[in-house]
């Protein structure tokens, strides 16, 4: 159900909500109606002081003096709590983002998996007794937890990404501060407020909503041990130099122009359900949307007729319309640039198969739709074959070898998804050993779990979230050495 009002809502700081230092809020905007959904804080330097120095105190008393089942318990409580608000969760963000009720299902009901698997290892991260060629000496490594983490998410998969970044954090022994998307902050305060009903301490969650300035004035905390950003490269590249600029790290979850390889072997209905469906899913709103089709010259000109009339075949309209396949554009301004990237694109040449303009939807004439587009025509370097459109805007490339597919997948400064269809078992691992991508989807498209690592190569991003070496990202080691001998070493000469 649609409800009219506009919720206001605060921070959330130290187990409970907590008012902003200054007035200021913002509001996000309902697309498929154009019209305002919720109002938030937008919390200022001040604020995010507060909730570092929260997650502080948390970190370094209740929170670390839990053992670390107790730790994994509350996390599985957490996934437990998270599951049965699932619907609330899937209106929340499909109402923020415009993405179909049933994607947002899918994904709060999946969420706590990462929970669960990240809960289950809370209490397995082990150190290991090393065996220095000193046999009075005893050396063992202990993995301890870094402190606050910072985790920064854009609008598309909201509490997934979300969770994607804090359970892995939470569960090496950190804190978290989450700094939403302004477009859709309402899901990680549900977190918040679940967290702390299930028991959490105060302050090992904690949410600052704002725009770009609130996840600026995190990056830059000096309280903060390591970011987690997902988002776009250019955002990215600046939390990274904020963060490196006071020694801290980042974990990078950027975007892609990711390629749909099919080869005249393939099954041609899978590949072109998959082509379709990995770049027109979600409205093309996905880091790993396959925005490039690389097609084989001998079916060139048949995968266009299936790839255009798949395109074509699409609904548009409300994403809680269940016969509907793809919602708005998330903003307004998302809108405008998706519009301008292709009307430039067909202004140096490119040839529209389909779409290419906004879309009208009957009775909803405020949101932000935007038909399912097919390019051809374009040069690989051109702007919409090298950049991101983060909308439902396919481009397609005539490929005559493996040679030239492999050239044409690489030839971007991204790195983060590739799908091949083939039915030939040696090509298909010979094009994912040569792939520069950090997932490669031999067919199938968009395939992520919580087991599964998850992370870019190249502009897409570093460092990985998923399975479990996630936990390594937010661990670090101490070497502690033990005398055995009762005798006295000379501390003036090393190694002695
Ligand atoms: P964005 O980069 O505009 O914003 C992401 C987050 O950064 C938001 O919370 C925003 O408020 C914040 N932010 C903005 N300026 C900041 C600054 N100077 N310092 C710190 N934080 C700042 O991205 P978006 O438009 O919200 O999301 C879309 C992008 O996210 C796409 O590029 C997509 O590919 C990428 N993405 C990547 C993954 C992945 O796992 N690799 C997953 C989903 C989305």
């Amino acid at each position: 159900m649609r409800s009219e009002s506009v919720h206001a809502h605060s921070l959330w700081i130290g187990g409970g909500w907590y008012q902003p230092s200054d007035g200021e809020r913002f509001e996000s905007i309902d697309p498929t109606t154009g019209t305002p959904y919720a109002s938030y804080a937008a919390a200022s330097a001040v604020d995010v002081d507060a909730a570092v120095r929260s997650s502080t105190d948390a970190v370094d008393g209740e929170w670390r003096e839990l053992s670390a089942s107790a730790r994994g318990a509350l996390m599985i409580a957490l996934a437990d709590r998270l599951g049965a608000e699932a619907e609330r969760i899937a209106e929340t963000e499909s109402r923020e983002n415009g993405k179909l009720i049933g994607e947002m299902r899918n994904q709060a009901t999946l969420v706590p998996d990462w929970l669960r698997y990240f809960g289950g290892l809370a209490d397995k991260i082990e150190g290991r007794v090393i065996p220095v060629p000193r046999p009075d000496a005893f050396n063992y490594t202990v993995r301890e937890p870094l402190g606050v983490v910072g985790v920064i998410t854009p609008w598309n998969s909201p509490l997934l990404l979300t969770v994607q970044a804090a359970a892995p954090a939470l569960a090496a022994g950190n804190s978290v501060v989450i700094k939403p998307s302004e477009v859709t902050p309402g899901s990680a305060l549900i977190l918040a407020e679940l967290a702390t009903e299930v028991g959490f301490p105060a302050g090992v969650i904690n949410v600052v909503t704002g725009l770009g300035p609130t996840g600026r004035a995190l990056a830059q905390h000096t309280g903060v041990a390591k970011i987690v950003f997902t988002g776009g490269a250019e955002t990215g590249q600046a939390v990274h130099v904020v963060a490196a600029e006071r020694g801290a790290d980042a974990v990078l979850e950027l975007g892609g122009k990711s390629p749909n390889i099919v080869f005249a072997d393939a099954d041609l209905d899978g590949a072109a359900a998959g082509v379709v469906g990995g770049v027109f899913g979600a409205g093309g709103q996905s880091c790993t949307a396959g925005s490039r089709a690389l097609i084989e010259d001998p079916i060139y000109d048949e995968m266009i007729e299936r790839i255009v009339a798949g395109a074509r075949a699409l609904r548009l309209g409300d994403p809680f319309d269940h016969d509907v396949h793809m919602g708005p554009i998330a903003t307004a301004s998302q809108l405008n640039r998706v519009q301008r990237m292709v009307t430039e694109s067909v202004t140096r040449g490119a040839t529209v198969l389909c779409g290419g303009q906004r879309a009208t939807v009957e009775g909803l004439p405020g949101g932000f739709f935007f038909e399912p587009t097919v390019l051809s025509d374009v040069p690989a370097d051109d702007p919409i074959a090298q950049e991101e459109v983060f909308g439902p805007v396919l481009t397609i490339f005539r490929f005559r070898n493996e040679e030239e597919a492999v050239a044409l997948a690489n030839g971007t400064r991204y790195g983060l998804a590739a799908g091949v269809w083939t039915r030939d078992v040696k090509r298909a691992h010979r094009m994912a050993r040569r792939l520069r991508a950090g997932n490669v989807w031999i067919n199938l498209y968009r395939a992520m779990t919580y087991n599964s690592p998850f992370g870019g190569y190249g502009a897409s991003g570093n460092g990985h979230l998923n399975g479990v070496d996630a936990v390594n990202e937010f661990l670090q080691v101490k070497s502690v050495w033990v005398e055995l001998s009762e005798g006295v070493r000379n501390p003036l000469i090393l190694g002695s």
